[in-house]
């Protein structure tokens, strides 16, 4: 395996604080070294150098929501493409969703997604199993035998664990695996039929709305239900500002509650469903202003913790048809980072160090990565790296994107920041403008 030299970038390991100028030597699939002071590592040898200047040099950033699809019958996303797009994106570590057909319910569908993603030799795929059986929500799935094989949390995602008894019940077992159980929060009885965000512009555009409360209240009971279970507890892909409080009271109890939010719920409002644009078509809905405001103020003040993506592939035509027949969902991977950005450090939001920690060490944590040494760079530690330049304008093109799906309401918008590098267990696996490198 070849050494690799990061050079004069901007390196920030969010876990340990260090944010410092410095050159990063990798070798081994490790971080041998990182060193302040210029010229230390002499780049001599065989060593492939990465002109990092002017760039951040931050842990490989890790994606705990991502829908890959395989297996499925209809659906064109694969293991493959799916893990070449997060490397595109600058991800190294990403955790899949079960919801494919069949589900991933059982421990050989978990040792199969395991296999396939050692073989495309892209990001890290860690699965995520079912909680419930076919994900019927009415049968605790095999979770030991499925945490045994690999999975590294539990989750019906698509659908919720609606049932009280039921959630319970999965609670309780994936506590004793130590595991995390992520919750789709949606109160199914409040959302039958429903397409977009319940309000003025769906009883204009004729459509069923789906109030901000069939979350809200989901994440109330379900916080109430783990009160005396103290399972760990994370609430996907938040859209209502409203349920950011209710998540904000319970950790301010120590109650082992995280959040996630994705670009399109701080980047969209419900106003982009206009035209019946079903590329604005998600579940959970877009919303309002006064929900990105308050979801933005959640992220500042470290009630939500994760960025995701909930990268949702989908074939054009379930895309070219009926707004209320289209599916829900955008694809992520390929240029989360930049929405990010735009969404949180150009706005004044975070800066570099907190967004990235919000990328690496803390998804890691909340499904047990950092013990694997991933979320982190220190010497000696695994060699996961993204090299990003904050600076690189560019033009979101989904016709560049290296996943199969295509739809996403960003196509077209331009954007600045972008990963140039894409390194796991020390092996190059994503490299922008080569005339960066020099070998
Ligand atoms: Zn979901």
């Amino acid at each position: 395996m070849s050494e690799v030299l990061i050079k004069g970038g901007r390196v920030i390991d969010p876990e340990s604080g260090f944010d410092e100028t410095a050159d990063v030597l990798v070798a081994d699939g490790r971080v041998q070294a990182i060193e302040s002071r210029p010229g230390a590592i002499p780049s001599s040898g065989g060593l492939k150098v990465i002109d990092a200047e002017g760039c951040i040099v931050s842990p490989g950033l890790i994606d705990i929501h991502v829908h890959f699809r395989e297996p499925d019958p209809i659906h064109r996303e694969t293991i493959a493409s799916g893990s070449a797009s997060a490397i595109n994106g600058g991800f190294t570590s990403v955790c899949c969703m079960p919801n494919t057909r069949p589900p991933l319910d059982h421990a050989a569908m978990i040792e199969f997604v395991l296999h396939k993603a050692d073989l495309a030799k892209g990001a890290r795929v860690f699965p995520v199993g079912c909680a419930t059986k076919q994900r019927q929500g009415e049968t605790v799935a095999d979770i030991g035998t499925m945490a045994r094989a690999g999975a590294v949390a539990f989750t019906d995602d698509g659908d919720p664990v609606a049932d009280a008894g039921v959630l319970s019940r999965v609670l309780k077992t994936i506590k004793a695996t130590g595991k995390c159980f992520m919750q789709h929060c949606q109160e199914p009885t409040l959302t039958r039929g429903a397409v977009m965000n319940a309000g003025p512009l769906a009883i204009k555009l004729g459509l069923t709305g789906w109030p901000a409360i069939a979350e809200e209240i989901m994440i109330e009971r379900d916080i109430r239900i783990n009160r005396g279970i103290g399972c760990t507890y994370h609430a996907q892909h938040l859209s209502s500002g409203d349920s950011a409080a209710i998540i904000r009271k319970a950790r301010a109890e120590n109650l082992p509650v995280t959040g996630e939010v994705t670009p399109h719920h701080l980047l969209l409002t419900e106003d982009a469903c206009e035209g019946y644009n079903t590329m604005a078509k998600m579940n959970p809905p877009l919303r309002t202003r006064r929900d990105i405001d308050l979801l933005k103020e959640a992220v500042a003040d470290g009630t939500i913790t994760v960025l995701g993506t909930d990268h949702a592939p989908h074939p054009a035509e379930s895309k070219d048809t009926d707004f209320a027949a289209a599916s829900f969902g955008i694809v992520g991977l390929d240029c989360a980072l930049a929405l990010y950005i735009k969404a949180l450090i150009a706005d004044g939001v975070l800066d570099w160090p907190r967004m990235l920690a919000m990328m690496t060490i803390n998804p890691a944590r909340i499904v047990g990565l950092d013990a694997l040494g991933l979320g982190s760079l220190r010497t000696g530690g695994i060699a996961d790296i993204t090299v990003i330049d904050p600076d690189l304008p560019w033009t979101i093109d989904v016709n560049e994107f290296a996943s199969a799906g295509r739809n996403c309401p960003f196509d077209g918008l331009s954007v600045t920041g972008r990963s140039i590098a894409t390194i796991v267990g020390g092996e190059i696996r994503g490299m922008r403008a080569l005339d960066r490198a020099a070998v």
